[in-house]
């Protein structure tokens, strides 16, 4: 089935007036969606991981764990720009003539790429150790070389965070040593280079120790994050060698297929329900509306921010714009073609954690997909995986059996916030690069 063509979301009828509206059960569950987790989103979008994948210098050596971060490494590949707009998910099918790996993004220029990382491995003879450098080499340099923007986003950020660091005498040595690498940002390759062997990570390490709240990131922390991330071209390298190499037989007679993620949707169409007070009234049984009443009353004293105007705000028809996540659009291919994935392992690699959104729909689907490692954070521009085709019956019914599961988790988690009111949290970042080791 082919899920990728994009449907308006308000479609006009010729009057000029939107026929949906919340007497179409698709819109009314858009709208229970939406109402709690643009609320979620607005009091404290950072939830938390759900699940931490093991880092990068901890190595797994079974074949599931290697597999799986095989495919979040060639996900990573094949994600060029910042900022999420190319975010690629990568998954394998068996097939009778070898494996065929999915790639799930929005623009088709990666999978070139994906298909020239996986000849390059093809050709690679594990006997030869001069071979698999030189395999390991070609494969990051041409990754890097199509990463560019990425990289200049991390020096830039990098640039950023060091401006806001006091020099002292203690700290001279290392603050250049990173600016060296920072300023070098229109040279991707030596910038990487120079983040790989970059000498002062003992140095830097105790800087971030000697913090009183490891809790809470500082600017140091974000220094060896970003570090950290300028490695992550050489080393998931490392990663894609060594496994093509314990398992050269996953990659015999491998093709690629490309798969387009949806465009851009928007959030439903406001109308006189869309308030809080009545959003609240409808998350809660009959027998609890004074409590709804109790808990928007409450709101008005959390912080001094407008939670209503904003609420009803990002209705508007310039609200933000969705997007659909690339790992479970995906999954959702996966689910309705009955492909068969490699080694029956159910799991999409990503090149970024999975969000909130993400996390939950994975949990509560039927097809039991492996729940990937997540960031944790609400997304409200998180769009519906099956949007596109729910005027069909059967993915319609399969659509709600498992929103409606996410939409009693995502009310659960909205009460809970109102009633314990916890402090804001910092987002964590996205990124799969090294993430364990940045003191958040
Ligand atoms: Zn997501």
């Amino acid at each position: 089935m082919d899920l990728s063509t994009p449907v308006l979301e308000h479609s006009d009828n010729e009057f000029g007036k939107t026929n949906m509206h919340r007497s179409d059960p698709v819109e009314r569950l858009r709208h229970r969606f939406y109402e709690p987790l643009l609320f979620l989103w607005m009091l404290n979008p950072a939830r938390g991981p759900t699940f931490v994948q093991p880092t990068i210098n901890q190595p797994s050596h079974d074949f599931f764990s290697q597999w799986r971060e095989f495919l979040d490494c060639l996900s990573w590949m094949c994600d060029f720009n910042h900022g999420g707009k190319t975010v690629s998910a990568v998954a394998g099918e068996r097939t009778v003539d070898g494996t065929r790996f999915w790639l799930a993004s929005k623009h088709e220029s990666a999978l070139p790429h994906l298909r020239d990382i996986l000849e390059k491995l093809q050709l690679m003879r594990m006997s030869n150790p001069n071979e698999m450098v030189a395999t390991a080499r070609a494969i990051s340099e041409s990754s890097i070389a199509l990463s560019g923007d990425k990289i200049k986003n991390y020096c830039r950020e990098l640039s950023r965070r060091l401006g806001t660091i006091e020099e002292r005498d203690d700290n001279t040595d290392l603050l250049s040593a990173i600016s060296a690498i920072s300023i070098m940002r229109d040279q991707p390759l030596e910038v990487c280079r120079g983040a790989l062997s970059f000498p002062e990570f003992r140095t830097l390490d105790r800087q971030i120790e000697a913090m009183t709240d490891v809790r809470t990131p500082t600017e140091w922390s974000y220094l060896r994050h970003y570090l950290l991330r300028l490695q992550s071209w050489h080393k998931k390298t490392a990663v894609i060698v060594h496994f093509a190499a314990r398992y050269p037989s996953v990659l015999g007679g491998c093709s690629c297929e490309w798969l387009q993620t949806p465009g851009d949707a928007r959030l439903p169409e406001k109308d006189e329900k869309t308030n809080l007070l009545s959003a609240l009234k409808r998350m809660l049984p009959n027998d609890q509306q004074q409590r709804a009443t109790e808990l928007y009353d409450s709101v008005g004293s959390l912080r001094d921010f407008n939670f209503d105007a904003a609420f009803a705000k990002s209705f508007d028809a310039k609200g933000p714009s969705l997007v659909v996540h690339a790992e479970v659009f995906l999954m959702e291919h996966f689910y309705w073609n009955n492909l068969r994935f490699l080694e029956n392992d159910r799991y999409i690699g990503c090149s970024k954690r999975s969000c909130y959104c993400c996390s939950l729909y994975i949990r509560y689907h039927p097809g039991n997909y492996v729940l990937r490692p997540s960031h944790g954070t609400a997304w409200v521009t998180w769009g519906l995986p099956l949007q596109a085709k729910l005027e069909d019956e059967v993915v319609k019914k399969h659509n709600l059996e498992v929103l409606n599961k996410v939409v009693q988790h995502l009310r659960r988690d909205l009460l809970n916030e109102l009633e314990v009111r916890f402090p804001r949290r910092q987002r964590p970042p996205d990124s799969t690069s090294a993430f364990a080791s940045l003191s958040l």
